[in-house]
């Protein structure tokens, strides 16, 4: 089986890696070219471009930023609409409104190629070792052929309904993300008004039943005074947006859009815990 990938970003180097781990044929495209050149020399082959990696695969799996990076892939003049080719499945990894799987996924439906929403929750780490979550929306017959090349990839993959409904949950998934990011930067900074040291406070969460992965990870981050992304403050900010568009609009929800916004100015292109900075 052939297989593509497009978007080596922060999740798509390392998972697009364990494929070829896995003893897949993985061929790439990315717009940086230099990220493609670290994908070849770990033995994938590269692209020029979407139409023509369409052309050459079975599989195709997208893990790009967002709605506009996928409008791009699949509706420029070199874009996976394009190919002349039929029966591929296209499996969009990315955090993207249901709205648009819905529109690609009529537009695959017309060219005689088949797509499925299959989003993750997890972050570089779980990446790395094939542990992620994936939530997955789509046909059935469509779903049982993707996941055995899905489950290379995470530790759990479920359907979740038909097209979008892996987005959907996606977003549900995240806006929890960003009100327990919130709330344990807020928690460090009230302990730190009073005299608590974080480390200290941290030993305590993360032995108590509130601490959890990823208590621990961000935790070591904040101590560590590091902001390197591993899930981008400028993602987050993108996915309460489209919780909100999706029709979110609890209390919790709106304050947290309204803090990642403001702390997005400063820290977009730092990882989503630089929200402790804006807090600060
Ligand atoms: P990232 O590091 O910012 O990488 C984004 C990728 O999208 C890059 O390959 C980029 O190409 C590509 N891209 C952006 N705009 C494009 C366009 N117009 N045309 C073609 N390619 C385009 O993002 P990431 O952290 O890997 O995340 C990817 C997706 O997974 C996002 O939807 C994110 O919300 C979601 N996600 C991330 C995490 C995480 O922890 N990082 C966890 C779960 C889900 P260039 O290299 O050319 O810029």
């Amino acid at each position: 089986m052939n297989i593509g990938w497009i978007g080596l970003g922060n999740m798509g180097i390392p998972m697009a890696t364990q494929l070829l781990n896995a003893g897949y044929r993985l061929t790439v495209y990315n717009r940086n070219k230099a990220k493609s050149e670290l994908l070849q020399a770990a033995g994938a082959t590269v692209a020029s471009n979407p139409k023509s990696l369409m052309e050459r695969v079975d599989i195709l799996i997208l893990m790009v930023s967002d709605d506009a990076a996928i409008s791009e892939i699949f509706e420029s003049e070199t874009g996976l609409l394009n190919a002349e080719t039929k029966g591929a499945i296209i499996i969009n990894m990315s955090t993207v409104s249901p709205d648009i799987s819905k529109k690609m996924s009529e537009k695959c439906i017309e060219k005689g190629l088949n797509y499925l929403d299959a989003p993750v929750s997890g972050s570089v780490k779980q990446a790395e070792t094939g542990q992620l979550v994936i939530m997955v929306g789509g046909e059935e017959a469509v779903y049982q052929k993707a996941k055995p090349i899905l489950d290379h990839l995470g530790k759990l993959t479920l359907r979740v309904g038909e097209i979008g409904s892996g987005n959907h949950a996606k977003l549900a998934i995240n806006s929890l993300l960003a009100l327990y990011t919130q709330g344990l930067a807020e928690t460090i900074l009230f302990a730190n008004q009073n005299g608590i040291e974080t480390q200290d406070l941290l030993t305590l969460i993360n032995n108590a039943a509130i601490g959890n992965v990823f208590s621990k990870i961000k935790g070591d981050a904040i101590l560590a005074n590091q902001f390197k992304p591993a899930f981008a403050l400028k993602h987050i900010v993108k996915d309460l947006r489209l919780a909100k568009d999706q029709g979110i609009s609890s209390p919790l929800a709106q304050t947290a859009l309204s803090t990642f916004e403001k702390a997005e100015a400063n820290y977009g292109e730092e990882d989503l815990i630089a929200v402790i900075k804006a807090l600060k």
